[in-house]
């Protein structure tokens, strides 16, 4: 599956981040899956960058690159799943408040989520 990277905030496809403002999982503001890259609807001011041509990742590329080499780390994977609960807890927090989701919106997160623990599950096999 193509992902792409949000040049405002780093998250992708795969790791949306929160919209608090539509209390919900951040979507495409403008993608292009060839280029790999976004805006998603968390980062609207990166959207003039954008279109002025302006695609670099605003997020040091650092991270990332950390986060490569430690993933076969249980540190890692620990990491990863206190992201996932942290999505779950989110999920649950709101659901409270405001009620269900649509079925598509709850299997994102809930797919977000169970994907946190893959390196987890990794360790634990
Ligand atoms: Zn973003
Ligand atoms: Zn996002």
């Amino acid at each position: 599956m193509a992902t792409a990277t949000c040049i405002g905030c780093g998250c992708t496809d795969t790791r949306a981040c929160w919209d608090e403002t539509a209390d919900q999982p951040c979507h495409w503001l403008v993608v292009d899956y060839r280029a790999g890259l976004g805006v998603c609807s968390v980062c609207p001011d990166d959207l003039s960058r954008w279109e002025n041509g302006d695609r670099t990742i605003a997020v040091p590329v650092e991270q990332f690159m950390n986060e490569t080499v430690n993933e076969g780390s249980l540190e890692f994977a620990l990491e990863e799943a206190t992201e996932g609960i942290e999505i779950l807890d989110q999920l649950i927090a709101s659901i409270r408040q405001h009620g269900n989701y649509s079925k598509e919106a709850t299997l994102t997160f809930l797919g977000q989520a169970r994907q946190c623990f893959n390196a987890l599950q990794r360790h634990a096999e």
